[in-house]
């Protein structure tokens, strides 16, 4: 056997040799991916016979700012300048990005090509296309990666933006799930859809609730692939635990729909295993909930006089928090500030404003009665129907898209507006253990509150922590990909920040860089103070830090070495690398050359 192998192989030398040599040093270099400019790159005519395939969908994307480069005076650049704090107008550009870099971390680039894929079969061709010409894929939906994993130069960007379609249906069966399980109402997605899309169609017109994120202009398709949280996860859990089926093309090109029985492997590593790593999702369908009767908030600004004064209240909105608000009612945000101020941000869903106001009453009349504080928002609380929170039209928290021809429900919450664009100096998340709100371990909470913020600003974001969840929404978010850590920690602190936008050819005053890293180092050190009373805690993979280097464990906890069995299965070549994605630890930083 072993001598016929040989002859074999003798007999193949000449031809071998005989090969042009681009072909040659292709065999010899298999682990490069190819860029414009190399042997390699599809010729002109391999590029038309991908763009018949694709109906004429392929697009030479270029730079946001590019048109300014070219020309100032344009009005192709007047356009850019005037909405570059448009989220849906950045998302409706091929080479669009809705951070505009992180220090050094990524730059926008846009990529070679781009697939604005119409269908599934768009995708499969793009995906087959890029395979078989050994070629860097990008996915973007709406855009929205702080980590830049949905642009990368020289690659073929596989963009899902008009992939738009949504069903709801009563009694939804998955495939080949017929007999076995219960029909369930639930609504399908088309992965270009925005939550604000979902959240249109699911509340505001059928009266029904679907969970998923908390920024309406986040894409569905990536935000489910992280996890995802939106305002009201204690009560519904991770946005991918809802998840019950999706349509997704794999690097073989095969289109396949995925659910907890076909297919599961996969299906599970698509709730929160991580976006633009499994395949191309083109297609969700979410589970669908009663519509909780209200919707509603709480609110207030305070400022302490003293750093005294404001050790005292933090410890006193600890114990409140521990005692009165940590349940399936209410997400959202505190801010604790370097000026030893304050500002509660909260929302609740299932509670009436009468019960609004008694939860936080208490909490509001400690603070009045103390000459120690002053108000710089007068606090309340509220609760209202439902059916209206996500209305754009007459609703003054909502900014709509004021573009001619956008769709009226197109809106977003004005307290988004300041991360339109923005230029990230430095991000940084952990989840903190609900073991920090025992009373034992609440003076060491509050002190680590204090020492960080000594230095930046900390979000305690609550709907992103599950523990004092909904037992069925603990239940569904325990069967994601996502570290199971989740469950147990009751906020994601966020520490983050940046300056106003800065794309590449944008014209704007140069950026102080010995300020922006000074930002930065001030970041690190805040997380530093939370991490000392929660040393193993994770983070979440969407809101995180670039440079974290336990990412595997911090995302993903337990469950990484299964994500990589999966990825070895259905993408065996590597053709889908994100930073920080599984499997991205055997390539190189630009995803282009394999390591091991
Ligand atoms: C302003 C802002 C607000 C945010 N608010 C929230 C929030 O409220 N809750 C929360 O949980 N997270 C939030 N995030 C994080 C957000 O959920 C993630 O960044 C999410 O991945 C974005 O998805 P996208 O489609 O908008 O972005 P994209 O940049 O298009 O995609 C993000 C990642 O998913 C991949 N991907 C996108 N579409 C597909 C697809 N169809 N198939 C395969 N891979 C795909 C991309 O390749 C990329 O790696 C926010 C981010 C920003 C910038």
């Amino acid at each position: 056997m072993r001598r016929r192998s040989l002859l074999k192989l003798g007999a193949a030398l000449p031809l071998a040799l005989s090969v042009p040599a681009r072909l040659a040093a292709r065999v010899m270099s298999p682990f490069a991916r190819v860029r414009p400019g190399d042997p390699y790159w599809p010729t002109p005519a391999q590029w038309d016979e991908l763009e018949a395939a694709v109906g004429g969908n392929l697009l030479e994307p270029h730079a946001l700012f590019a048109p300014c480069v070219a020309d100032a005076a344009s009005a192709a650049c007047a356009d850019a300048a005037e909405n570059q704090r448009n989220p849906f107008y950045l998302g409706d550009q091929p080479g669009g990005t809705q951070v505009s870099g992180w220090l050094d971390a990524w730059t926008p680039a846009p990529s070679a090509r781009a697939v604005k894929a119409r269908n599934a079969q768009d995708v499969a061709h793009a995906v087959n296309f890029a395979r078989t010409h050994n070629l860097r894929v990008v996915v973007k939906g709406a855009a929205h990666s702080y980590l830049g994993t949905s642009n990368a130069p020289d690659s073929l960007l596989i963009w899902t933006r008009a992939l738009t379609d949504i069903r709801l249906q009563d009694d939804f069966v998955g495939a080949g799930c017929a007999g076995k399980v219960a029909p369930q109402p639930a609504v399908s997605l088309g992965a270009g859809c925005m939550w604000i899309d979902a959240y249109s169609a699911v509340t505001t017109r059928a009266g029904r609730y679907v969970q998923g994120g908390g920024c309406a202009d986040v894409g569905v398709a990536g935000l489910i692939q992280s996890g995802g949280f939106g305002s009201f996860s204690k009560g519904f859990g991770n946005a991918a635990a809802g998840l019950l089926e999706a349509e997704v093309i794999t690097a073989d090109g095969r289109v396949r729909i995925v659910n907890a029985r076909q297919e599961p492997d996969l299906f599970w590593a698509l709730k929160g295993g991580g976006g633009g790593t499994f395949g191309v999702v083109t297609r969700l369908t979410l589970r669908t909930h009663a519509l909780p009767q209200f919707l509603g908030s709480a609110w207030g600004a305070f400022k302490a006089r003293s750093d005294a004064a404001f050790r005292a209240l933090l410890a006193r909105f600890v114990a409140h928090y521990a005692e009165r608000v940590a349940n399936r009612h209410w997400g959202e945000q505190v801010a604790v500030k370097p000026d030893n101020s304050l500002k509660v941000s909260m929302v609740q869903q299932g509670l009436s404003r009468e019960e609004a106001r008694a939860v936080w009453q208490p909490f509001f009349d400690w603070i009045k009665a103390s000459a120690d504080y002053t108000v710089a928002e007068e606090p309340g609380a509220s609760g209202h129907k439902a059916q209206s929170w996500w209305e754009v039209q007459g609703n003054p928290s909502m900014i709509p898209d004021k573009r001619p021809g956008a769709p009226p429900d197109h809106g977003y919450w004005e307290g988004d507006q300041d991360q339109v664009g923005v230029f990230l100096h430095g991000y940084d998340s952990l989840w903190l253990p609900a073991a920090l709100l025992e009373p034992s371990a609440q003076p060491r909470l509050s002190e680590a509150l204090f020492a960080a913020s000594r230095y930046k600003e900390v979000g305690l974001h609550f709907n992103k922590g599950l523990a004092f969840a909904a037992p069925e929404a603990i239940k569904a978010s325990l069967d994601t990909a996502m570290n199971p850590g989740v469950t147990e920690a009751f906020a994601l602190a966020i520490i983050a920040d940046g300056e106003r936008p800065s794309y590449p050819g944008e014209s704007r005053p140069p950026m102080d860089l010995d300020a922006a890293h000074r930002d930065a180092r001030a970041i690190d050190a805040a997380a530093a103070e939370l991490r000392k009373v929660a040393p193993q805690a994770g983070s979440y993979l969407s809101e995180s830090n670039f440079f974290n280097q336990r990412w595997q464990q911090d995302y993903f906890g337990p469950n990484y070495p299964r994500l990589r069995n999966i990825k070895k299965h259905y993408d065996p070549e590597g053709l889908f690398i994100v930073h920080h994605g599984v499997g991205s630890e055997d390539w190189s930083a630009d995803g282009f050359t394999r390591l091991r």
